[in-house]
């Protein structure tokens, strides 16, 4: 029986660790998608919907939009309040 406490300790043990090193991999994981993320947003070109300055698309300010796709970047708040520039 006493073993058998011990063999449990043990196993409790040896799950926590384990459980507490996915836990650890897991932000390890999202940090480095983060960073990821931010260094393609500061490759990524893109051109001020207003003005039509191009700017890195981490310093842009991203239009309010549910699409991904027709995502409209402007190159400072005064533009993004006046909105994208109408085709004439
Ligand atoms: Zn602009």
């Amino acid at each position: 029986m006493k073993y058998l406490v011990v063999l449990l300790v043990i196993f409790v043990g040896v799950w926590v660790w384990r459980s507490n090193r996915i836990a650890i991999n897991k932000d390890r994981q999202e940090n480095f998608d983060r960073e990821a993320e931010r260094q393609q947003a500061k490759k990524t070109m893109v051109a001020c919907a207003h003005c039509g300055v191009h700017l890195p698309q981490i310093e842009a300010l991203a239009a309010p939009s549910a699409d991904l796709r027709s995502q409209l970047w402007f190159c400072s708040t005064e533009h993004r309040q006046f909105g994208a520039k109408k085709a004439e």
